[in-house]
């Protein structure tokens, strides 16, 4: 088995869609990226590619390549879990945390992990999305920005199989 957790943060602006994990939430602000900014699974495809020691989505997708002005972050995630997919892995379970004062995502919740599970091709119950505030402190809590963490398990396929 391999881990990775990755680690985002993005600039809220007005005048730019809100995106989080592959869905898009009304809010007077969105998040601002060479991409859709979508943070949350910025951080879940840093974890993975983190995992396996390929590097960054930076390194990957970088902003100064016009192909990825705008992109939806889930064209990114499907070409990373190919990318697992071809190193040999599969995915064991994903957790990812979103870091944002407002607006409330508890009702996005499921929609979510939905939206991450068909883009990783993945079961739904592997794939957890938690919302926190951080109690009106720091960046996030300004409203600022909005940060995200993501932890994965990746499991070696030959592994899986033998079971
Ligand atoms: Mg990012």
């Amino acid at each position: 088995m391999r881990i990775g957790q990755g680690y985002d943060v993005h600039k809220l602006v007005e005048g730019r869609e809100l995106w989080l994990c592959g869905v898009k939430i009304e809010h007077r602000l969105g998040l601002l990226g060479h991409s859709d900014a979508d943070v949350a699974t910025h951080a879940l495809c840093d974890a993975l590619l983190g995992a396996l020691a390929l590097g960054d989505i930076g390194k990957h997708f970088p902003d100064t390549d016009p192909r990825y002005k705008g992109i939806s972050s889930m064209r990114l995630l499907e070409h990373v879990m190919q990318l697992v997919r071809r190193a040999g892995y599969t995915l064991g379970n994903a957790d990812v945390t979103i870091m944002a004062q407002q607006p409330k995502l508890a009702p996005h919740i499921e929609e979510m992990r939905g939206a991450l599970a068909k883009a990783m091709g993945a079961d739904i119950n592997d794939i957890s999305v938690k919302a926190t505030t951080t109690e009106r402190l720091g960046f996030e809590g300004r409203e600022e920005g909005i940060s995200s963490s993501a932890v994965v398990l990746l499991r070696r396929q030959e592994a899986f199989e033998n079971i």
